[in-house]
């Protein structure tokens, strides 16, 4: 099965022939009734091949099946019986990053992340996976969505880094002998600071000066154990603008892992503890620090619309949810700023997460916030709009492309010239962090809610 790898070129008749007819003597398996991707969405697509420059699965491995517009045609194949749901086709969906750059790409505004999602959740309930699929899956998704079970294995992961076994592992690459993925998922261990178990923060923080918001914040669960500087620079932020922080210690985790895997359940169950943890809080808005995180929170409503308990509450508290850097250039600084470097100029480069540009449309914003800084000039690096490779734990279940986007994401930012790196999600900040280190780059990489944090505490990062 060739498919013509040439958006401009493809043509979507002799696609659907030559491809349907080798299917067709297979056994068809197609989606079940439980919310299959939706054909109007499906029609919607009219094959023009604009979004295909935009995908970086496509950049990577070539093939027009693991293009957005490729996949549309795999689903609709599976849809009118054409095609099977198998291993191969399932193959194609789970090579996508689901990083929605198609759909800012899309001329005709198609939904793929509608259809993706469903498309997710029908491969997990009808695709049996393999052993080590299966494995490396639950191992994921028990231990990255809860807090708790991650803070246990905290002391493990520090031990492991301080009597070198993590040095000799990385060395030797016996990990990736014995499973890829494994590797990948230790290669982007950060260096543990067991502070972060015991770190809590007050139930209620008050603001500096007048109170002008009451704000929640999510805390997250992999920023909340590997990156809690950010969280805390957040908080600052906050209440140095005049916000009242309030932090309801039952929040867990966001979802944001199973839902972009399709592990539907899972992610209602938690999306709906997130939503009792906030419901007496009575604040004015719910923010969050981490790109992937928002954008979930902000789909509670399309997550939850089947459940007829939460369905209302889902939209209450969606409507709530801000991006921190969003809020705060709504908002608009209160706090003084100050330089944070020694040198009169500082350069930036403003990585733009998926989640936050594609998802949630915020690219200025960051920008803006950055700007204010005195000193600080950015710089903008070539395929800005370009996933790094990370994508939640795409980055753990496909490696191969993965590494590749990762490689490709730090030589441009690096090429700017700038002296720092900001990034805004912890997946991208791990996913970069590793692949300086791979090339032997030693740019300094920041959450922006630390660089203002420093700005407003008049904290130089040069010493
Ligand atoms: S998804 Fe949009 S951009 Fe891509 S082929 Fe379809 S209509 Fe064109
Ligand atoms: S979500 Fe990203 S990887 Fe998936 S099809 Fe769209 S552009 Fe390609």
């Amino acid at each position: 099965m060739q498919l013509s790898d040439n958006p401009n070129t493809t043509n979507p008749e002799s696609l659907n022939s030559f491809n349907y007819q080798e299917l067709l003597d297979q056994e068809i398996k197609g989606f079940d009734t439980r919310k299959p991707p939706k054909q109007e969405i499906i029609d919607s697509c009219v094959h023009c091949g604009f979004c295909l420059s935009t995908c970086p699965s496509y950049r990577v491995i070539g093939k027009e099946m693991d293009s957005p517009r490729g996949r549309i045609y795999l689903m609709n194949a599976i849809k009118t019986g054409q095609a099977s749901l198998d291993e191969t086709t399932s193959q194609h969906f789970d090579t996508c990053l689901g990083c929605l750059a198609c759909v800012s790409t899309c001329p005709s505004g198609v939904k793929y992340d509608q259809l993706i999602d469903a498309t997710r959740s029908q491969v997990e309930r009808n695709q049996p996976r393999s052993l080590g699929d299966k494995l490396i899956r639950w191992l994921i998704f028990n231990l990255f969505p809860y807090p708790v079970r991650l803070k246990i294995l905290l002391p493990l992961f520090w031990i492991y880094q301080k009597i070198g076994l993590q040095k000799l592992v990385r060395a030797t690459g016996i990990l990736k002998l014995i499973s890829p993925r494994l590797a990948a998922m230790e290669s982007i261990l950060p260096e543990i600071d067991l502070s972060s178990i015991n770190k809590n923060y007050p139930d209620i923080i008050p603001p500096q000066g007048e109170k002008r918001y009451r704000v929640g914040v999510i805390l997250g669960c992999v920023q909340r154990l590997f990156f809690s500087p950010v969280n805390e620079a957040t908080v600052r932020v906050l209440t140095a603008n005049g916000c009242e922080v309030v932090i309801p210690k039952t929040q867990g985790c966001c979802a944001a892992l199973p839902a972009h895997q399709g592990q539907e359940e899972q992610a209602k169950a938690l999306a709906r503890q997130m939503i009792d943890s906030f419901a007496d809080t009575d604040v004015d808005y719910i923010i969050i620090n981490a790109a992937g995180c928002g954008h979930t929170l902000k789909i509670y409503d399309h997550i939850l619309e089947d459940d007829l308990e939460y369905r209302e509450k889902a939209q209450k508290f969606s409507a709530k949810v801000r991006d921190v850097q969003e809020f705060l250039a709504e908002i608009e600084l209160t706090a003084n700023l100050s330089p944070i470097s020694n040198n009169d100029l500082l350069t930036i480069v403003y990585q733009d997460a998926c989640h936050l540009l594609h998802g949630q449309k915020i690219s200025l914003q960051p920008r803006q916030l950055l700007k204010q800084i005195p000193g600080v000039t950015l710089k903008e690096p070539i395929d800005a709009v370009l996933c790094c490779g990370s994508a939640g734990v795409y980055n753990m279940l496909e490696p191969e492309v993965a590494d590749e986007l990762g490689q490709q994401k730090v030589q441009n930012l690096y090429n700017t010239g700038a002296q720092l790196i900001a990034s805004a999600n912890p997946g991208c900040s791990l996913q970069i962090k590793k692949h300086l280190s791979i090339q032997e780059k030693e740019t300094p990489l920041y959450h922006p809610m630390e660089l203002l944090d420093y700005s407003i505490r008049g904290i130089k990062i040069d010493g």
